[in-house]
């Protein structure tokens, strides 16, 4: 795990990284010529429908090499991209990109593949996102019904009008909402009717405790359930056993995401990752 340490600006991270400390603000500073130097880069990791085994689309999952640092995690780069403001180019970059490999490579091999985006509070709080979603898709020509926005309920909570507002324009253009990482926050139900969410990713915490731990086991048959009766599908992140998988298929779990079918792959290793499935038993079937 690295360590954040706000208080004298200093971020160790793990010694498979790079075994160095590095000041915050020069973090910063990488990040801001990150993405004109290439150093951002694009993985995709696949979801598969649980009863069918049928590819279901890819998340979306931004890479930082660092020259020096090696590759940085997002969950250690996009809370500095957020409190600097560079994820707002970072996401469109990704969002760009992300539609642009989804409508040229990967709709032509399968096309009821879907394309999930992380989508940050900051992005969802910006007044412009509405129309840069809208523009990208227009440039890129991918049609809207074929992405899917991740937002956590922490960036619901951001700007709770606003988002609502937001997603609302753009759920009528025919974009899902994914609401990701739940369980993990305030699990609000308010927020399933609050805001139009099509979709629930259930933490991959949950899943990872469902060996043996009885009471996480009930947890997440109950959000699974939960989830059911409001009409809406479940995915489960963090798949890594096929015991897993095989209390989720009891459990009716919609969609399942994970290593144990597949890590997240450079997007350029997309196509061809897609034509070995669609010519194999799918990695679902036990
Ligand atoms: P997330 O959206 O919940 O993504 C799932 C994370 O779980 C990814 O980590 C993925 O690589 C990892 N994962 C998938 N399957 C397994 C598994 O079987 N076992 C384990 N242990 N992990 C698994 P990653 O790529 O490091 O991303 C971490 C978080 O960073 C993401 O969590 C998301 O919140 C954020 N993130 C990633 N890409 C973006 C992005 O483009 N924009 C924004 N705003 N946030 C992003
Ligand atoms: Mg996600
Ligand atoms: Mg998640
Ligand atoms: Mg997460």
């Amino acid at each position: 795990e690295a360590r954040k340490k706000g208080q004298n600006h200093t971020i160790m991270y793990e010694p498979s990284m790079a075994d160095k400390s590095v000041h915050f603000s020069q973090i910063q500073e990488a990040l801001r010529s990150a993405l004109s130097r290439g150093e951002i880069s694009l993985h995709l990791q696949p979801q598969f429908n649980t009863d069918t085994s049928l590819l279901r689309g890819f998340e979306a999952l931004v890479r930082w090499n660092h020259p020096r640092l090696g590759p940085v995690s997002p969950a250690d780069f996009i809370p500095i991209a957020e409190q600097n403001g560079t994820i707002i180019e970072i996401g469109e970059w990704v969002l760009r990109q992300a539609c642009e490999i989804h409508l040229k490579e990967l709709l032509p091999l399968f096309p009821e593949a879907l394309m999930s985006v992380n989508i940050s509070a900051v992005q969802l709080g910006d007044p412009d996102f509405a129309a840069g979603v809208v523009r990208i898709l227009e440039e890129t020509g991918l049609p809207p019904d074929r992405l899917e926005l991740e937002i956590t309920e922490s960036g619901l909570m951001a700007s709770v009008e606003s988002a609502a507002e937001t997603m609302t324009q753009l759920e009528k253009l025919g974009i899902r909402f994914a609401l990701d990482d739940f369980g993990t926050g305030y699990s609000s139900l308010n927020y399933l009717q609050k805001f139009p969410i099509h979709l629930v990713k259930i933490d991959k915490s949950f899943i990872h405790d469902l060996s043996g731990r009885q009471n996480k086991s009930r947890m997440t048959e109950s959000i699974i359930n939960f989830v059911h009766m409001l009409n809406l599908p479940v995915v489960a992140e963090g798949l890594e056993t096929d015991e897993q998988l095989t209390l989720l298929r009891d459990w009716r779990c919609d969609f399942v995401q994970g290593y144990l079918f597949s890590r997240p792959i450079p997007a350029g290793e997309a196509p061809a990752y897609v034509r070995r499935i669609l010519n194999q038993p799918s990695p679902v079937t036990p």
